[in-house]
C-alpha cells in the first residue's frame, strides 16, 4: 500500500462519492449478517412440527424477508460499485492529464534514449491497468471487510448464545492460514505484472516505430522482418500474461480447499456437540460469508500487485525532475536585441561523452553566423542551447542575461527555429502558421505567408487557409511544408533565428523560393545556420568551424579557406560533390 501513498492526494477529488461508497459498503455488510439471521431464526419456524401453523400473512412475510435482504444488499452493492467506478474514473482522468502535462514540462534530455511507444503505453495501458486496479480493489476493499465483519460478528453472537467458544475458534482458525497462499501468489504475480507492463510498452514501441517508418518498410521490403519482430514481442506478452494467470488462478481453489477443511472440522465438532441442523446450517452460512471475502481480498491483493507494477512505470515520469523550469525571480525580458554569448559552455547528453567542450564565442546582434564542421561535431547541439533545450555548465547569455535567468516563455518568444523537417500539426494551414504567434491577425498571417512565398500555393488549394494539412502535414509537399514553417518564423519576427538547413535538396522551384524567403527572414536578425550543405554560407558574416565539440576556427569564408585545413577540405568536398 505504501507504494500508493504519494497518490493519496488524488482522493480529495472524490471525497463525496467515496463517502457514499463507504456508506453503501456498510449497508452491504449488514445485509450479510441479516441473511444469516434469517437462516437461523426465521426459516426454521416454518418447518417446526410443533409450531402453530402459520397464517398466510405470516408465511408471505417470512418468505418476503429473503428477497428483501437481497434487495437491500443488491442496491447497496450496486451503489457501491457505481460510486467506486466513478472515483476510479475521475482519479485516473486526472492522473492521465497530469501525466501528459508532465511530459510537456520534462526536459528534452528525458526523451532521448526513450521510446515514444513505451511512453504512449505508460499513458494509455498503464493508466488503464491502474484504473482497473483502483475500481476493482476499491469495490471489494470496503465491501468485503464489511461482509467479513458482519459474518464474524454473527458467529461471535452465535458462540456467545450457545456459550460455546470452541466452535467460534474452530470456525475462524483456518482464515489466517489463507494469508500464506495470498502472499505467495502476490509476490509472484507482481514480477509477472512488471514484465507484462514493460512488454506492453515494447509492443507499443514496435508498433509506433513501424507506423512511423511505413515507407521504409515497403521500400526495403522489411514486412517479414517487421512481422517477426512484432510477433516475438506479442509472443512474450502472451507468455507473461499466462504466467500471471497461472498464479492469479491458483488463489481461489487453494482458499476454497482451506475453507472446505475448516467446514469439515466444524461439521465433526458440531455433530459431537449435539448441534441441531438449524444451528449448523446457520454456522455454515456465516462461514461461507467469511470465506468469500477472504477469497476476494486475496484477489484484491493480486490486483494491487498489478496496479503497483503499472504505477512504478508512471512513477518514472512523475518523479523525473523538471530540470529546465522558470527561475524563481525571472529577469524582466521584453524584446531582446539578440547579442549572443557562449561563455565556457560544456555539455554532454551522457555523462561520459562530452559533446561540447569549453565553447566560448560572442555574436553581436545582427550577426549571420554559419556553423560548419563534420557531422557529429556538435553544431546542432550548440544551436539547441540557445533556447535552453538542455542544461549546460558555463553560461549562455542573450543581451548579457543568462538564459537561465529568463522565463522560458520570454526566452523562446525571442527565438524562431526553422528545422530541416518542418513539422505541421493536423490542423488548418491558418492554425499552423498562427503557431508562430498566436495573437496575430489574419492580414498579418497572410503577409507572413507572402513573405515565405506560401500565399499563392495556399490560395490554390481548394480550402485555402482552411485546408487541413493531415498528420504532420502529409498532404503537402516537402517544399510547401518548409514554406509554412518559414511563414511561422516570419510571423514570430523574433530577433534570434535558428536555421537547421535541409540536408536534402528540395525541388528547384521550392528551393529558389525558400532561399529568397530566407534571405528576407534573416535581415536584421542574429542568425545561427546549421550548415549541412554550405549553400547558405555566402550569406554568413561569420563562420564557426566545429570539430569534435570545439570551435576550432572562426572568420569569414575567404580567410578560413586560406588558413583552415578542415574548413578547406569540407568546402572542397561539398563543391566537388555538388
Ligand atoms: P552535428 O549537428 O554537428 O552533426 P550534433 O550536435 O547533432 O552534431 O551531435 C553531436 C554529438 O552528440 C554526436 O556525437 C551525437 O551522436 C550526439 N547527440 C546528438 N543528439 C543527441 C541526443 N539527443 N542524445 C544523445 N546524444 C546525442
Amino acid at each position: 500500500m505504501s507504494r500508493f501513498r504519494p497518490y493519496f492526494r488524488y482522493l480529495h477529488l472524490v471525497r463525496a462519492p467515496l463517502a457514499g461508497a463507504l456508506l453503501s459498503a456498510v449497508v452491504f455488510g449488514a445485509a450479510a449478517a441479516g441473511l444469516a439471521y434469517i437462516m437461523e431464526k426465521a426459516l426454521p419456524r416454518l418447518f417446526d412440527d410443533d409450531a402453530i401453523p402459520l397464517t398466510s400473512a405470516q408465511l408471505y412475510g417470512y418468505a418476503a424477508l429473503i428477497p428483501l435482504v437481497f434487495l437491500v444488499r443488491g442496491v447497496a452493492g450496486y451503489l457501491n460499485t457505481w460510486l467506486i467506478t466513478l472515483c476510479g474514473v475521475r482519479i485516473l482522468e486526472r492522473m492521465r492529464r497530469d501525466f501528459f502535462a508532465r511530459l510537456q514540462m520534462l526536459p528534452l534530455a528525458f526523451f532521448s534514449g526513450r521510446q515514444t511507444g513505451d511512453l504512449i503505453s505508460r499513458g494509455i495501458a498503464d493508466t488503464n491497468q491502474l484504473q482497473f486496479t483502483l475500481t476493482s480493489v476499491a469495490n471489494d476493499l470496503f465491501k468485503q471487510p464489511a461482509q467479513l465483519i458482519g459474518a464474524v460478528g454473527y458467529l461471535v453472537f452465535l458462540a456467545a448464545k450457545n456459550q460455546d467458544v470452541a466452535i467460534l475458534l474452530l470456525c475462524l482458525a483456518s482464515i489466517p492460514l489463507c494469508v500464506f497462499p495470498v502472499r505467495y501468489v502476490g509476490k509472484h504475480l507482481q514480477r509477472r505484472a512488471e514484465q507484462f507492463q514493460a512488454e506492453m510498452g515494447a509492443v507499443t514501441a514496435t508498433l509506433s516505430e513501424n507506423l512511423g517508418a511505413i515507407r521504409e518498410v515497403r521500400a526495403f521490403s522489411l514486412e517479414r522482418r517487421e512481422n517477426e519482430r512484432f510477433e516475438r514481442s506479442t509472443g512474450r506478452l502472451l507468455g507473461f500474461q499466462m504466467k500471471a494467470a497461472k498464479y492469479a488462478g491458483m488463489l481461489t481453489p487453494v482458499i476454497e480447499i482451506i475453507s472446505a477443511v475448516g467446514i469439515a472440522a466444524t461439521l465433526v465438532y458440531a455433530y459431537r456437540a449435539g448441534f441441531t441442523w438449524n444451528q449448523f446450517f446457520a454456522i455454515l452460512t456465516a462461514l461461507y460469508l467469511c470465506y468469500d471475502p477472504v477469497k476476494k481480498l486475496g484477489a484484491v491483493n493480486n490486483e494491487l500487485k498489478r496496479g503497483s507494477a503499472a504505477l512504478a512505470r508512471l512513477d518514472e515520469v512523475f518523479n523525473e525532475p523538471i530540470t529546465i523550469a522558470d527561475p524563481e525571480k525571472p529577469a524582466a525580458v521584453g524584446r531582446l536585441r539578440g547579442d549572443l554569448a557562449f561563455e565556457d559552455v560544456s555539455f554532454a547528453y551522457r555523462a561520459d561523452l562530452p559533446v561540447l567542450r569549453d565553447v566560448s564565442v560572442a555574436l553581436p546582434a545582427g550577426t549571420v553566423c554559419a556553423l560548419v564542421g563534420p557531422s557529429g561535431a556538435g553544431k546542432t547541439t550548440f544551436a539547441n542551447l540557445v533556447p535552453r533545450f538542455y542544461e549546460v555548465s558555463g553560461r549562455v547569455a542573450i543581451d548579457g542575461i543568462d538564459v537561465r535567468a529568463m522565463r522560458l516563455a520570454d526566452l523562446r518568444r525571442n527565438i524562431a527555429v526553422v528545422s530541416q523537417e518542418a513539422v505541421l500539426f493536423n490542423d488548418t494551414i491558418l492554425a499552423n502558421i498562427l503557431i508562430g504567434r498566436a495573437d496575430a491577425t489574419r492580414p498579418e498571417v497572410e503577409q507572413a505567408a507572402r513573405d515565405a512565398f506560401a500565399h499563392d500555393f495556399i490560395l490554390s488549394l481548394a480550402q485555402g487557409y482552411d485546408t487541413i494539412v493531415g498528420e504532420r502535414g502529409a498532404s503537402l509537399s516537402g517544399g510547401q511544408r518548409q514554406r509554412i514553417a518559414l511563414a511561422r518564423a516570419f510571423l514570430r519576427d523574433a530577433p534570434i533565428l535558428i536555421l537547421d538547413e535541409a540536408t536534402s535538396a528540395l525541388d528547384s522551384d521550392s528551393e529558389a523560393a525558400i532561399q529568397a524567403a530566407l534571405k528576407k527572414l534573416m535581415r536584421g536578425k542574429t542568425v545561427l545556420i546549421i550548415a549541412h550543405r554550405f549553400s547558405t554560407i555566402r550569406d554568413a558574416t561569420k563562420i564557426l568551424v566545429f570539430d569534435r565539440g570545439e570551435i576550432v576556427a572562426s572568420g569569414d569564408h575567404a580567410s578560413l579557406y586560406a588558413t583552415n585545413a578542415l574548413y578547406k577540405s569540407l568546402y572542397d568536398r561539398q563543391q566537388g560533390g555538388a
